[in-house]
């Protein structure tokens, strides 16, 4: 699965449906495409440490 990765919180969110730079719960609006980065959702977590977002995914922590 992929998902969006805001390298400056290390998080990452659910894509958009209709703008994948941009995540689900709208996080992203304001942050600079040059800090998001579309990865593999569970390489980021698993391997560089990333947190899920919360309101993206409901099993997340933090946001
Ligand atoms: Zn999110």
């Amino acid at each position: 699965m992929r998902g969006v990765l805001n390298e400056q919180t290390k998080t990452v969110h659910k894509p958009n449906d209709h703008a994948y730079r941009l995540a689900a719960c709208g996080a992203l609006f304001h942050v600079s495409e040059k800090s998001t980065v579309v990865v593999d959702l569970t390489d980021a977590v698993d391997e560089g440490g990333a947190s899920r977002c919360g309101r993206c995914f409901e099993d997340g922590g933090g946001y």
